[in-house]
C-alpha cells in the first residue's frame, strides 16, 4: 500500500471543506471496496477523510411522506429497518442480494453508491483499462466478458455498475442530497447521478471532486408488489448477471402501474420508459412481456462470452411478471 494520511472528520461541512482543499482525497466509509483498491494500488489517495463517525447513521421522515437515509447508514441496518421493509420492500429486497452478512455490516449507502465496478481487468493492474488508466484500452472488449455490459456501454469501456441497492434505488426514484467544500447542498435525481462511459469510462458519476453524500431521500411510498429477481453464477455472494427490480401494481391481467429498472446489463441501474409503457398497454400477458423486453434490449449488443445475457434478460423479466401476478 503506498503511504497516505489520515483524518477523522467530526462534521459534514469541515469534511467536505477537507476533501475540496485536496484532489486526491478520498472519504472512507465502510471500506469494503476502497481498501481493496488501495491495496491493488488502483486507487492511491494521498489522503483519507474517515466519515464514519459523522452524524449521518439516521433513517427519518421527510416532509413530502418519504424517507430520508443517512449516508453512513449500514446496508444491515437499511434491509432490516421496519419502514423499508413494509414500504419499500424491493429496497430491503435488493440489499439482502449483495454480498455477505458481514460485508453488510460494514457497506454503507454513500459507498454502495459509489462502488467500483467488477470488471476483472480494472482489477488486475498490467492490463489495458480505460476505466483504470484512461487511454490505455479496454481488455474486456476482445478478453473474457462473461459479466459485461449489453446496453448503455461504448468502444471504450462495457464494463457495468455492480450495485443491486442502486437498481432498487433507480426504481424507486431516489434522489441523492450532497454537500460541496463551500457548504453548499444539493440534490440529484438517481437518474441523473451515473454518466455513461462514452470517452471517459473513468468518469463515473456526476460528483464533484470532494463532493460529499450525505444522505438518499425516497419519496412516498409505491403501491403495489415490490419485487427483486437476481439472477448470478452462485445462490449467494455473487454479483447479478441480469437482475430485475420491480413494483407492479396489478388488476388481475391488467397491470395499471409498473416500474423496472435493471442491473448487470449496464454501466448504471438501466431503466427504460418505453418497457414500462409496454406493460401497461399490452395487458397481462406474454406478449406484454415480451414488447417491454425489446424496449430493454433495443440496440443490445453481446460482447461473445455474454451473448446469454440477452436471452437471460427477456426470461427474468417473464418471471418476475408471473411473480407479481402470484402475489
Ligand atoms: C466480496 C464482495 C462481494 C460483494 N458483493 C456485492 C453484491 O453482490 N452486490 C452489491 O451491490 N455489492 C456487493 N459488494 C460491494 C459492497 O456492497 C460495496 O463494497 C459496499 O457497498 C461499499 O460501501 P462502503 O461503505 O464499504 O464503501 P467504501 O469502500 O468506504 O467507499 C467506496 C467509495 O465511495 C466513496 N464514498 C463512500 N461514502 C461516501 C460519501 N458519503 N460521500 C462521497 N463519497 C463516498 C469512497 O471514497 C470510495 O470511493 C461486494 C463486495 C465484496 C468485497
Ligand atoms: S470494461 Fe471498462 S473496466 Fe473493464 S477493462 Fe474495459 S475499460 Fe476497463
Amino acid at each position: 500500500m503506498i503511504p497516505f494520511t489520515y483524518e477523522r472528520a467530526t462534521d459534514e461541512a469541515a469534511a467536505a471543506r477537507a476533501a475540496a482543499g485536496n484532489s486526491n482525497t478520498k472519504f472512507i466509509a465502510g471500506g469494503t471496496n476502497l481498501l481493496d483498491l488501495m491495496k491493488l494500488q488502483i486507487e492511491k489517495p494521498q489522503h483519507l477523510i474517515d466519515i464514519t463517525h459523522l452524524p449521518l447513521n439516521r433513517i427519518g421522515p421527510t416532509e413530502q411522506g418519504g424517507l430520508r437515509i443517512g449516508a453512513m447508514v449500514r446496508n444491515s441496518d437499511l434491509a432490516a429497518d421496519t419502514r423499508i421493509r413494509r414500504d419499500y420492500a424491493v429496497l430491503s429486497r435488493a440489499l439482502l442480494a449483495g454480498a455477505s452478512g458481514q460485508l453488510r455490516n460494514m457497506a454503507t449507502t454513500g459507498g454502495n453508491l459509489l462502488q467500483r465496478t467488477r470488471c476483472y481487468y480494472f482489477y488486475t493492474p498490467g492490463l489495458p483499462c480505460n476505466k483504470r488508466d484512461p487511454g490505455s484500452g479496454c481488455s474486456a472488449l476482445l478478453g473474457f466478458n462473461r459479466m459485461h455490459a449489453i446496453v448503455g456501454a461504448s468502444d471504450q469501456c462495457i464494463a457495468v455498475h455492480p450495485s443491486d441497492m442502486a437498481v432498487a434505488m433507480r426504481v424507486l426514484d431516489a434522489q441523492i442530497e450532497t454537500m460541496n467544500g463551500e457548504g453548499k447542498r444539493r440534490v440529484i435525481p438517481i437518474a441523473d447521478f451515473y454518466r455513461l462511459p462514452g470517452n471517459t469510462p473513468h468518469l463515473e458519476n456526476n460528483l464533484q471532486a470532494g463532493e460529499l453524500i450525505t444522505s438518499v431521500t425516497l419519496p412516498p411510498p409505491v403501491r403495489g408488489v415490490h419485487l427483486y429477481r437476481k439472477v448470478r453464477d452462485r445462490a449467494s455472494y455473487a454479483f447479478a448477471l441480469v437482475s430485475v427490480a420491480a413494483v407492479i401494481e396489478r388488476s388481475g391481467d391488467q397491470i395499471n402501474n409498473a416500474r423496472l429498472a435493471f442491473g448487470g446489463l449496464a454501466p448504471q441501474p438501466w431503466r427504460v420508459p418505453a418497457a414500462e409503457q409496454a406493460l401497461h398497454e399490452a395487458p397481462g400477458t406474454a406478449v406484454s412481456a415480451d414488447r417491454a423486453a425489446d424496449a430493454v434490449l433495443a440496440g443490445a449488443t453481446g460482447h461473445g462470452h455474454n451473448n446469454f445475457k440477452i436471452d437471460l434478460t427477456r426470461r427474468t423479466l417473464q418471471a418476475v411478471l408471473a411473480a407479481s401476478q402470484r402475489a
